[in-house]
């Protein structure tokens, strides 16, 4: 009887010393088709938190999205479509499917970086963003088997070229190298965007970004704080 009874609770052990050693073994992860995308809580809280704060003012060209992603690790609950920002004066085209925290973000990017970088070297106001990409549920860099992009979860926007009032286009692609002024606005761009997003990557990261700006509110480190700025 004594026996039957610790037998059991070997059993018993080992099955769940077995399954502790599969969450720690994947990280708990969960494999999806093309990548590997970790559990982290941290994101339904701030989406949530982000929604109950009101930080999205619904307004003609921030508007709520219909939920993207699931039943994959992709996506979220209550994105948004943004086709402009500060309040409706620059056009971002196409429209980005953003997630809550991006929103006031790229608002205030705009504000504070991308138009006083314009004004400053151009004497002209910013009046369309081109972008590259928002919304996309696939590994990072596209390289398969990769951790889920920040875009798989609604969290990053890659902006390639920006237009002024004028009609002046500058692109990263054409600009990165390009005539002076270019150069010096989308390195004061680069670097302002530093301050709003905790990743940023451009043209002197790698390739993949030599055409674009690509920004997003991922945590990195122990404490989630910190800054990746390339
Ligand atoms: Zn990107």
């Amino acid at each position: 009887m004594y026996v039957r009874r610790v037998s059991v609770f070997v059993l018993i052990s080992v099955l769940w010393l077995g399954c502790l050693v599969l969450l720690w073994g994947c990280g708990g992860s969960v494999p999806g088709t093309n990548f590997v995308a970790k559990d982290e809580p941290w994101r339904n809280a701030e989406e949530s938190s982000c929604l109950a704060a009101g930080a999205v003012r619904r307004t003609s060209s921030i508007q709520p999205h219909s939920a993207l992603g699931g039943p994959s690790v992709c996506g979220t609950e209550h994105p948004f479509e943004m086709s402009a920002a500060m309040g409706g004066r620059v056009v971002m085209r196409p429209p980005a499917l953003l997630r809550c925290p991006m929103i006031p973000s790229v608002d205030r990017w705009v504000a504070e970086v991308v138009e006083p970088a314009a004004r400053f070297h151009f004497g002209s106001s910013v009046a369309e963003l081109r972008v590259a990409a928002s919304y996309s549920c696939r590994p990072m860099n596209h390289v398969s088997g990769a951790r889920l992009s920040e875009h798989g979860y609604a969290n990053a926007l890659d902006v390639s070229a920006f237009t002024l009032a004028d009609g002046h286009t500058i692109t990263v692609k054409g600009g990165w190298n390009g005539d002076r002024q270019e150069r010096a606005f989308l390195r004061a761009v680069h670097d302002g965007t530093c301050r709003h997003f905790t990743t940023v990557l451009g043209p002197n990261y790698d390739a993949n970004h030599r055409d674009h700006f690509h920004m997003d509110l991922a945590r990195h480190g122990r404490d989630g704080l910190m800054n990746i700025c390339k």
